[in-house]
């Protein structure tokens, strides 16, 4: 690439500042002329897609006779700029009028070019506009400028989005078309399972400050206004946090709290209030001082500084938000399904907080962990890849069925019907819940624990201690994740310290922190990185962050005094690093000791296996490790090379391919020979078709969520041991996965 693009695309990373600093025309209007400059080109011009119309609509040109902007339409699939929006692709032309797709437009004032270079402006499924760049004759595009134009439209894409928004706004005129009274169907993914009827409403989609700012532009707001604006916003925020405690126990410490005490603070809303009553307008003010810490906390190289960038963000849209009087009016989500573009944690607490029905997301912007946090919740969702969910009116009745995936619009008598003949028998199924209770022993009377997943403490409340045999996976990230920072060492001894006093001594398995990957903190800056699944997640992250890693073991190890304490570290990949991890533990076990604060001085400390490197090396593993804990979901997906939230490579995830049926044998061996414990606590656990193996391989621990514990057992008690051996040991031999199903379907175990 030369020099003139380098220099274009590093200019064309500042078009954030640009964005934030300038009206939309003028954003639009350098942008243009940036790049035309880069690109030594005559022409360059954006355009604006609006789905309603069908339109694409000129909102920035320079070289073309400005008097057009706003006035130019252009229909999609017309002329090479509409084409290139209809087949998404970039079109790039020495002689563009000889291209049959090519369109004069006599009004736009252009005469001479004849190169075109056209890139369609798309993100995810959204059509957002187009980008197009203009030479005169002879002075044709070359492959740099396509990369240089491919590069810009990508970092144009939320940029104009964002302007698209604003600038086609309350009637959602970007939206397609949906026939509102009649009857649709829509299939879709499950997120975390459940049924519930209830009336639809569409989850606004931004809380950017800058946009709202824009919206308030010529507003003229008094201090008063200001005042009253702080004042809402306070209330708001304390309700929120009241009732996230009164849902779930681990948030029981503030949430909320630096929002709180930033809205008190002088140098924040103070500064603010300064900046007004000497002149300064009320939204400009709001906007100069956020701006100013957003800056100052995203720039900062401490991470727990930085963190606080997004609390920053929340506040000054909230504030900007209730100036604008579009504060949420308590209570509106309560029992509706919302649709949502996409979802983090913290807002699906906020949701549940709220008493929704459930959630349709639209796009792919669910994260496995969104939907294990869903399900601690019991909240359906189901992801439905179609951007028409988008318009149906908020009040739609709507029936969802995340135990399948379905979403029923204006469900017809004849589906309400059906539906009601399910319900009915999956309550039958559920006063089989009485299988939870008792030991889960196999026909031919050899014990197996069935142990339960957690992630929040909330989840106690599903099941009966009694019918437990402790707890084989505690997913700690998940109070990390539903927080706005890092929670301190106390807050999370409080939080270990009311689950394992919940436990009445049985054993509690606590995972250390695993996040990274597609398990996002929001308070936390990741890296940029490529390929974030294989890289600064987990206990790298812990080891990286030896701050963080101790803290949490100092909290887990102080919490578990007096009880049966496990602590196993995820996404181990070496025995090195299991042996750096466990090194942390037995310092803090030290540090405790000297500083004479009660603490676990024994847990036992072992491993996840979810790292296919493992495999080679788990025979040395397992003589420095007190057990091995099995996370299928991980394994199969490095293991395969298949991520497991991809929904377009889903049918490549399979758990029964002969590779993963061998990697658990083998582990199971190394452990039996080695003499220590080993369980499953990935999905396959929970799964009838494969605890016959699972059992017939010699692993007699598993480990599942509270709604598995009936089933598991059932299908335990189902099994005769030594047939299950027999079982597995055929399984074993097979090569093909379609003799595998087979032979899964017809198991032979009783
Ligand atoms: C697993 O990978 O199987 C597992 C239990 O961990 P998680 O689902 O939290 O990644
Ligand atoms: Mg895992």
């Amino acid at each position: 690439m030369n020099t003139d693009h380098a220099k274009m695309l590093y200019g064309i990373s500042e078009l954030n500042s640009l964005f934030e600093e300038n009206s939309i025309e003028q954003f639009l209007q350098k942008t243009v002329n940036m790049v035309a400059q880069h690109m030594n080109a005559e022409v360059c011009s954006i355009y604006i897609y609006n789905e309603h119309d069908k339109k694409l609509t000129l909102k920035a040109t320079q070289g073309l006779n400005p008097d057009i902007v706003n006035h130019l339409s252009i229909g999609l699939g017309e002329g090479l700029a509409g084409t290139a929006l209809l087949e998404r692709r970039i079109i790039c032309e020495k002689a563009g009028k000889d291209n049959s797709n090519f369109k004069y437009y006599p009004e736009s004032g252009e005469i001479d070019s004849d190169s075109f270079l056209i890139s369609p402006i798309i993100r995810g499924i959204y059509s957002i506009g187009v980008l197009v760049v203009q030479r005169g004759k002879g002075h044709f595009f070359d492959e740099n400028d396509i990369m240089a134009i491919e590069a810009t439209a990508s970092q144009l894409e939320t940029l104009l989005e964002h302007v698209k928004h604003i600038t086609q706004p309350a009637g959602r005129s970007d939206k397609p078309y949906f026939e509102p009274d009649k009857f649709h169907f829509f299939k879709g993914k499950t997120g975390s399972q459940g049924c519930f009827r209830a009336p639809l409403m569409i989850k606004p989609v931004d809380k950017n400050p800058n946009i709202i700012a824009k919206e308030l532009n010529g507003c003229g707001f008094t201090i008063a206004d200001f005042e009253e604006a702080i004042e809402k916003t306070y209330t708001h925020l304390e309700l929120i946090q009241k009732k996230i405690e009164e849902k779930l126990a681990d948030a029981a410490s503030l949430i909320f709290a630096s929002h709180l005490l930033m809205l008190k603070d002088n140098g924040f809303t103070g500064a603010m209030r300064e900046l007004i009553l000497a002149g300064r307008g009320v939204t400009d003010a709001v906007m100069d001082i956020f701006l100013k810490y957003k800056k100052i906390f995203s720039e900062s190289p401490n991470a727990l500084i930085k963190e606080k960038t997004q609390d920053i963000e929340d506040l000054a849209s909230e504030i900007l938000n209730n100036l604008l009087n579009k504060s949420r009016d308590e209570g509106i989500y309560k029992d509706h399904i919302i649709v949502a573009r996409e979802l983090f944690p913290s807002e699906l607490l906020m949701l549940s907080a709220d008493g929704i029905a459930g959630i349709v997301l639209v796009s792919g912007g669910v994260t496995s962990h969104v939907g294990i946090l869903a399900r601690s919740l019991m909240i359906p969702i189901v992801i439905i890849n179609n951007p028409l969910l988008l318009a149906i009116p908020n009040g739609t009745d709507a029936l969802i069925d995340a135990d399948v995936g379905n979403l029923y619009i204006n469900p017809t008598p004849e589906v309400l019907h059906n539906f009601d003949m399910q319900r009915a028998a999956k309550d039958v199924i559920s006063t089989a819940k009485s299988e939870a209770a008792g030991k889960s022993v196999t026909l031919d009377g050899a014990a197996a624990s069935v142990l339960l997943n957690i992630n929040l403490i909330s989840d106690l409340k599903q099941i009966e201690i009694e019918n437990i045999d402790g707890i084989g996976l505690y997913r700690t990230e998940f109070p990390f994740m539903i927080r706005d920072s890092f929670p301190s060492e106390e807050e999370q001894y409080f939080i270990y310290r009311k689950l394992i006093s919940g436990m009445a001594g049985k054993p509690v398995t606590f995972r250390t922190l695993d996040i990274g990957g597609d398990k996002a903190l929001a308070y936390y800056d990741f890296p940029n990185e490529k390929n974030p699944f294989l890289g600064m997640r987990s206990i790298r992250f812990s080891l990286e962050h030896i701050g963080i890693f101790k803290q949490q073991i100092r909290a887990i190890l102080r919490a578990g005094q007096g009880a049966d304490l496990k602590i196993m570290f995820p996404m181990i990949s070496s025995l090195d690093e299991f042996l750096s991890a466990k090194d942390i533990v037995k310092q803090c076990i030290y540090e405790l000791y000297k500083s004479g604060t009660g603490h676990n001085s024994s847990p036992g400390i072992g491993m996840m296996v979810e790292i296919p490197s493992l495999l080679p090396v788990i025979d040395d593993l397992a003589k420095e490790t007190d057990f091995f804990s099995i996370g299928t979901n991980d394994l199969i997906q490095y293991t395969l090379a298949v991520d497991r939230t991809n929904e377009k490579v889903s049918s490549l995830y399979i758990p029964h391919h002969p590779a993963i049926l061998r990697a658990l044998k083998q582990i199971a061996d190394a452990a039996i020979k080695a003499g220590i414990d080993v369980s499953v606590c990935g999905d396959m656990a929970n799964k009838e078709l494969y605890i016959p193996f699972i059992i017939g391989i010699g692993i007699t621990s598993l480990s599942v969520d509270a709604m598995y514990i009936p089933r598991v057992k059932r299908a335990i008690r189902a099994i005769d041991l030594s047939k299950a051996k027999l079982f597995a040991e055929r399984l074993l031999t097979l090569t093909r996965i379609d003799e595998i199903e087979a032979a899964l379907r017809e198991p032979e175990v009783k």
